[in-house]
């Protein structure tokens, strides 16, 4: 499992995810653990791209 920091696009609040991707590119849902909504987290080769609401 590899893991990335990513800000919430809802509250600002830091979060850490682990996600299935590895060094590859793709996107996973999230869900922030302090207000509980979700967005969409795009990696490219294993690195933080975007964050998008859904
Ligand atoms: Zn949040």
């Amino acid at each position: 499992m590899a893991q990335v920091t990513v800000v919430c696009p809802h509250c600002s609040s830091t979060g850490t995810f682990n996600h299935g991707l590895g060094s590859a590119t793709g996107s996973f849902s999230a869900q922030c653990k302090h207000c509980h909504k979700s967005f969409r987290v795009y990696l490219r080769q294993g690195q933080l791209y975007e964050v998008k609401l859904h």
